[in-house]
């Protein structure tokens, strides 16, 4: 990280849009790096001192301040260098673009399993969780009463499932 930060010498043979452009393949708006790569991702050769093209394009091009920042795109592709899509991000936010991308591109499955989770949770109300936690009796004749499974009843119970919604009566003496 910190040789980026090393400033460029003036006798260093420039990095032109230009040049980076001719290393590359149009895409539709993409332009995909046909140079080398660093850890999966374009760098390019400045005095044999491999330089991320993204970062260079938002730092020389963008004039982007990029200290402690890392430069990703918008589009995903990997190989895309096209300054359309250059963003410098941090590193949290560059993480949760990762993280995005591969439930996205390679996991179908698990956001499938994700989403019908939500749409289970949803179901039930947030008035229905808080009469199903204050209701008296056996946990079967409650989940009867309110046609849920007797295991949705337990964990309600047993607040390991449903968070409290902030229901306006709680904590005033219900419980007493
Ligand atoms: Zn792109």
């Amino acid at each position: 990280m910190a040789a980026y930060e090393t400033p460029r010498r003036e006798d260093y043979a420039p990095i032109t849009l230009d040049l980076i452009l001719a290393k590359s393949i149009e895409e539709g708006d993409c332009w995909i790096w046909q140079g080398g790569c660093g850890h999966g991702t374009p760098h390019i050769s400045e005095n044999r001192r491999a330089v991320p093209v993204r970062r260079w394009i938002a730092q020389h091009h963008l004039a982007k301040n990029v200290a402690g920042m890392l430069a990703t795109n918008s589009c995903g592709n990997p190989l895309c260098v096209s300054p359309d899509h250059v963003l410098v991000v941090t590193r949290a936010r560059l993480q949760q673009l990762t993280v995005d991308r591969l439930r996205y591109h390679l996991n179908p499955a698990r956001n499938a399993k994700l989403s019908a989770a939500a749409r289970a949770r949803s179901k039930f109300s947030p008035e229905l969780i808080e009469q199903i936690r204050h209701a008296e009796g056996p946990q079967r004749a409650i989940a009867r009463a309110f046609g849920v499974s007797f295991d949705t009843v337990n964990k309600i119970k047993a607040g390991k499932t449903y968070k409290t919604y902030g229901s306006p009566w709680q904590g005033l003496g219900a419980r007493a």
